[in-house]
């Protein structure tokens, strides 16, 4: 996912080049927003986390760009593209490096395993919208 501060500061384009230019098929894409039972949902794994109530508020404060991307090795290659969750932390190079606000407001989502990649690919998207 592209996050709700990589669109409110441009990023769109950049961001999704980048993915691009990095050997990832985009499989599937949507522009929308995420109502707040979605985003609960979707975050369900940090509920009892202290951010968890301003997370779920940062998700639905705008539209986001939900994606499904394939490659050799997806997730691991994806995680090191986005870089750490602190951009204060995250490698050069990497997008939220160049284009994450904050800890929080960090610009990308990338799954964190096979597993749930599969879970939050169907979480965005039905079987006519993956090609
Ligand atoms: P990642 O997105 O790198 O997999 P996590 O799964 O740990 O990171 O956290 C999910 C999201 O919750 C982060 O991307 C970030 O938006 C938010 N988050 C995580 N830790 C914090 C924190 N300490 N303070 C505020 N927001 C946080
Ligand atoms: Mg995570």
């Amino acid at each position: 996912m592209l996050k709700p501060d990589a669109l409110e500061n441009g990023y769109m384009g950049k961001i999704i080049d980048m993915i691009i230019e990095a050997g990832f098929e985009i499989k599937a894409m949507k522009y929308t927003r995420l109502s707040t039972e979605q985003a609960k949902k979707f975050y369900e794994v940090h509920a009892e986390r202290p951010f968890y109530g301003d997370l779920v508020e940062y998700m639905t404060s705008g539209p986001i760009v939900a994606a499904i991307l394939e490659k050799e090795n997806a997730v691991a290659d994806f995680r090191a593209l986005i870089g750490a969750t602190d951009p204060a932390e995250a490698a050069e190079g990497t997008i939220r490096k160049a284009y994450a606000e904050s800890k929080g407001r960090n610009a990308v989502h990338g799954s964190d395993s096979d597993e749930n990649a599969e879970i939050e690919g169907k979480f965005h998207f039905s079987g006519n919208e993956i090609y």
